[in-house]
């Protein structure tokens, strides 16, 4: 598998209203607009840093995984995204190699990306995302 970057940092907020002011009027970033994405109750909201992004996660209900996340640990850095090549063999490969995997084919995330997650247990405890953009 060839991993890219890092696409994005993924950081859980009970509001993005309340949160954007950080990141674009204090930090100056700039706000690329929020997107829902219902079947994962959350909406996102991204900020371009260089080659990467910030990634705000929103619940969209109070039993969404955003949601839940913040009732354990608070408020702050939920996963971190790596860009793959290819999400389907990097899945394959990972799979192969003993890793567990919290989806073990892609899904569609915010801006159509293919995204998956690996299992906390299988990364010393951080939520890696995969995903592959067609933007490339
Ligand atoms: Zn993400």
């Amino acid at each position: 598998m060839k991993v890219i970057k890092v696409d994005h940092i993924g950081i859980a907020v009970k509001s993005i209203d309340e949160t954007r002011k950080l990141y674009e009027e204090v930090l100056g970033l700039k706000y690329e607009g929020s997107e829902t994405v219902e079947e994962q109750k959350v909406t996102t909201a991204f900020f371009p840093v260089g080659d990467s992004e910030v990634e705000l996660l929103e619940s969209t209900a109070p039993d969404g995984p955003i949601a839940k996340f913040i009732e354990k640990r608070g408020e702050g850095i939920q996963h971190i995204a790596f860009r793959v090549e290819n999400i389907e063999e990097a899945l394959e490969e990972l799979k192969q190699k003993g890793i567990r995997l919290i989806d073990e084919k892609p899904r569609i995330g915010a801006g159509g990306a293919k995204i998956a997650f690996l299992h906390p247990k299988s990364t010393f405890g951080v939520l890696v995302e995969l995903c592959e953009r067609s933007d490339d």
